[in-house]
């Protein structure tokens, strides 16, 4: 691309920097940033300026880490607000589309890294901002003026997550509005098979994609303007299980588009066929069998969930476009469901998630719910986990209780005696011996107990 130090192409779609080769990271665990994309009136759009509010690359120092945040507005006759979740998540293709530029995650979670070759090249965000200009406007006709800005100066960094987060939120209860059942259609996204080839994306109403960034409405929007583009129909068909939310139809387009490897589908469930899960997904949902509660980790927690492992350990065992029994990639927005994982019993099965993550949604945890869910101030491990619970009176701890005596069946006592002392007769050393044994608290057990009145 003309102007830009640079390649740009597919090929480098799959580039990872590590931390060896990094010149600086842009947002990230560590720090924090976020990405939004507006459609807006044309009168707000200067089509093709590209603005950086803060130091530039060449400004930033060496394995330094900065606070990051892109905002992109676009204008055109044809374009509507549901399209945004759509043209915001194909930021993260275009940016790696970028030689030395990696973009992982989305909305506030994104991470980007500038490796020490492209910087030492020349690259900053300047380019970057005009090869997403180029990009945006030849991939989508409908987008008819597009302008970037970059921050990375710390004030305008918070300013701008706390706009993306109420545009987020505002996407997701719009969302939230209408129920599976609602709708004849459903959504597919295959945007991450080019990393995770089997995994299909299934977007209703109550289930966004694992990323967050795709709503059914966003789905609907995206087919119109791009009816051959990875964002597809699915017909409904017939509801197999409506509480799990199993459709033949989902089951019949999800079979296809992964090449037979995947039969069956839950939407709402971890268990049996449970939704499969790419790598992008804002959290994981992971059954606890100790408790037989469900755990909650999203991707922002840096500590350890009870099992003494983190997001990341987590995360790599759940990708791949693989169904993982008691394991589910969700999005935060589906937290907020009205069916969050109803197959499995919905908030009254959740035993355990981050602090901040059950602030932000609060207000979806049903109220006698929210004080009984641990979090990491609670419950380190699986034992400090279990106190919890029984201290609070969770409801699992019913379901476990009646497991556990299924496996261990207790007989009642035929008798229990404070004390009890039965004399013995043995032998030691070829010479025969006498004593008592005594029994405290005993209790006594037999197949049949006769009492005969002495006579
Ligand atoms: S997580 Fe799902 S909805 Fe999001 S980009 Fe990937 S396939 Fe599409």
């Amino acid at each position: 691309m003309k102007d830009i130090p640079v390649d740009v192409g597919l090929i480098y779609e799959g580039e990872r920097i590590r931390k060896s080769s990094m010149y600086v990271d842009l947002a990230g665990p560590k720090s924090k940033g976020a990405e939004l994309l507006l459609v807006v009136p044309p009168e707000e759009v200067e089509d093709g300026r590209v603005e950086v509010v803060g130091p530039d690359v060449d400004q930033m120092e060496e394995g330094g880490r900065y606070p990051f945040g892109i905002l992109i507005k676009v204008a055109g006759e044809k374009l509507e607000e549901d399209l945004e979740g759509v043209f915001e998540r194909k930021l993260h293709y275009f940016c790696n589309y970028i030689q030395g530029f990696m973009h992982l995650n989305s909305r506030d979670i994104i991470w980007c890294r500038i490796s020490k070759d492209a910087a030492k090249k020349g690259l900053k965000l300047e380019h970057v901002g005009k090869v997403l200009v180029n990009l945006y406007k030849s991939e989508f006709d409908v987008i008819e003026k597009i302008q970037v800005t970059f921050y990375t100066d710390e004030k305008a960094v918070d300013e701008h997550i706390a706009r993306a987060r109420e545009v987020y939120e505002k996407r997701d209860a719009r969302a939230s509005a209408i129920k599976d059942e609602d709708v004849d259609v459903f959504y597919s996204c295959l945007l991450c098979q080019s990393f995770a080839p089997t995994h299909v994306c299934a977007i209703t109403p109550s289930r966004s994609g694992g990323c967050g960034a795709v709503t059914w409405f966003e789905g609907r929007a995206a087919v119109k303007v791009d009816p051959s583009g990875p964002i597809g129909e699915i017909p409904k068909g017939e509801v197999i299980d409506p509480v799990k939310g199993e459709y033949s139809g989902i089951n019949e387009y999800v079979r296809e588009k992964s090449n037979g490897t995947i039969e069956r589908v839950y939407l709402h469930s971890l268990f049996d066929y449970p939704h499969t899960s790419c790598g992008c997904f804002e959290a994981i949902a992971f059954y606890i069998p100790e408790v037989d509660g469900i755990g909650i980790v999203h991707r922002d927690f840096h500590g350890v969930t009870p099992f003494g492992i983190p997001f990341s350990t987590m995360a790599g065992q759940v990708g791949g476009g693989v169904q993982s029994q008691g394991f589910l990639g969700i999005s935060i927005a589906y937290l907020r469901s009205p069916k969050f994982l109803q197959g499995d019993g919905g908030w009254r099965r959740v035993v355990w998630m981050p602090a901040q993550l059950k602030e932000r949604v609060r207000s979806a945890i049903p109220e006698e719910m929210y004080e009984k869910i641990a979090t990491e101030n609670e419950a380190q491990d699986l034992e400090s986990l279990r106190s919890f619970l029984e201290q609070k009176q969770h409801p699992v701890l019913e379901g476990l209780k009646r497991e556990e005596e299924k496996e261990a069946p207790e007989e009642e006592p035929a008798a229990t005696m404070p004390e009890l002392t039965v004399p013995v007769q043995a032998t030691a050393a070829g010479a025969p011996v006498e004593f008592t044994i005594t029994f405290k608290n005993a209790r006594i057990y037999a197949e049949k107990v006769i009492i005969r009145r002495k006579e």
